[in-house]
């Protein structure tokens, strides 16, 4: 008898499901330009030039929004679609003439076309409460009711440079790959439901979880459990995956904190790290109002001061910190400043090692 084999289940081979004219000049391409907000054009060595015409989703996607966007690329399109990185959707035509039809019938299917060059293209997101095993807040919900009001810098193209925005649902894994990161920020260490520990978790794999070595296994009320030591415990949920009865997920005390900048965030100097501008916001569903107007402040700044094609992250690094809370209006606090006086709290104190 022979060896079962693996089934592979990874990202099928993209070609097969390429527009014909695509596959036919893959890596060929002479020049392309962007005809209006929303569209590119494309043309080949060969003089072929195909037309894609880009339409922002609601980024949760579900199956008859999805048949809607098939048929309107059965109808208007080639039969042919993708989705980019941040759920835009792309139709590909090889023909100037179906532009405009493809435009009217994502208009009228509620799907805006736009999210290229310099403007504010969807924002990325963690998966939130639909399937992320660990989120504190619906990253989907933030990016939805962000981009309802963002809607007009998603159609223009008269933002500086092209501006990325993400959300993250956690503090610890996926999220903050743009010019604006949106992130969870527990405020308070977990609390710990002693009843569960002891059947649920594997307690010396939660010890070593913790990046500063704030957890100890302890006994109580006879039973195997844990314990935090809270002047260590940074409050970054990392022993709340390996271990649900560590429970730091809470409606007051799980905030939202914005961060700007970041190696996403030039386009001709070195990357550089995230910097925190804004914390403790509430996490306010369904539309955080709060998060909304800081946002919407940090890109009004930028809007209106930066130079033509400077990323976010280089529009600061020009004016400096004092004139970006200036501008932004964001009030300065000295949690802003760490001068590593006490960083022994603050930094990895473990002698944990992991690889
Ligand atoms: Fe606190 Fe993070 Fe350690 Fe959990 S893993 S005890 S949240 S520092």
């Amino acid at each position: 008898m022979s060896a079962r084999r693996a089934v592979e289940s990874g990202v099928p081979e993209l070609e097969p499901y390429l527009h014909p004219l695509l596959k036919k000049n893959y890596g060929s391409w002479k020049w392309h330009d962007r005809p209006r907000p929303g569209v590119l054009h494309h043309v080949a060595h060969s003089g072929d030039e195909v037309w894609t015409v880009r339409a922002g989703t609601q980024r949760q996607l579900d199956v008859y929004t999805v048949r809607a966007l098939c048929d309107i690329g059965d109808r208007y399109a080639d039969g042919y679609m993708r989705f980019t990185a941040r759920s835009n959707v792309e139709f590909m035509v090889a023909n100037e003439a179906q532009v405009a039809p493809l435009i009217e019938a994502l208009g009228k299917g509620g799907f805006p076309v736009g999210g290229t060059g310099n403007s504010i293209s969807m924002i990325s997101h963690t998966q939130g409460w639909l399937h992320c095993d660990i989120p504190a807040t619906d990253a989907s919900g933030v990016v939805k009711a962000l981009m309802d009001e963002l809607h007009e810098e998603f159609i223009h193209e008269r933002m500086p440079n092209k501006l990325r925005i993400s959300t993250s649902c956690c503090e610890i894994n996926c999220g903050g790959q743009a010019d604006i990161a949106i992130n969870i920020q527990h405020t308070k260490p977990p609390r710990i439901n002693h009843d569960l520990v002891g059947n649920v978790c594997e307690r010396p794999t939660v010890v070593a979880r913790c990046p500063v070595a704030a957890i100890r296994p302890a006994l109580v009320n006879g039973k195997p459990s844990l314990e935090i030591d809270e002047r260590k415990c940074m409050c970054c949920g990392a022993c709340y995956p390996p271990c649900p009865p560590m429970m730091i997920n809470d409606p007051e005390n799980s905030r939202i904190a914005i961060w700007v900048g970041g190696k996403h965030s030039n386009a001709r100097s070195k990357p550089s790290f995230h910097k925190l501008v804004m914390a403790n916001l509430p996490n306010n569903p369904p539309r955080w109002p709060e998060v909304a107007a800081a946002v919407k402040g940090i890109i009004r700044a930028y809007q209106g001061d930066a130079h033509d094609w400077e990323r976010m992250g280089e529009w600061i690094e020009r004016i400096g910190w004092p004139r970006f809370f200036t501008l932004t209006g964001l009030p300065f606090t000295k949690f802003h400043v760490d001068n590593w006086r006490g960083s022994r709290g603050s930094l990895n104190a473990s002698t944990h090692l992991r690889f």
